[in-house]
């Protein structure tokens, strides 16, 4: 294969990766837009209900903090974030 040749098709395999690029640059996109909605809704609802559905969540052993929220946790161990969280949202609700 020619010097050129190589070239060439190195530059047809960089135009497909931007292309991926672009493509999981929108779906990261989406992804954050998600998340937004998702943590907003959580923040509305927990002002409107108070703390005690997120403290429920939690017991039944979900992450109810925004850095794993929704997941499952290990109910053996607290969750820094979680237990932080509540307090959060406790003292927003009481202010
Ligand atoms: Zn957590």
């Amino acid at each position: 294969m020619k010097i050129t040749e190589s070239i060439l098709a190195l530059e047809e395999q960089i135009k497909a990766l931007l292309e991926e690029l672009a493509e999981i640059k929108m779906q990261v996109y989406a992804l954050e837009e998600k998340n937004e909605q998702v943590l907003s809704k959580v923040y509305r609802s927990s002002e409107i209900q108070g703390h005690g559905n997120l403290q429920e969540l939690y017991e039944e052993g979900f992450h109810i903090c925004p850095e794993h929220f929704a997941q499952i946790r290990d109910v053996s161990q607290d969750c820094l974030f979680c237990l932080s969280f509540l307090s959060e949202v406790r003292g927003k609700a009481y202010e």
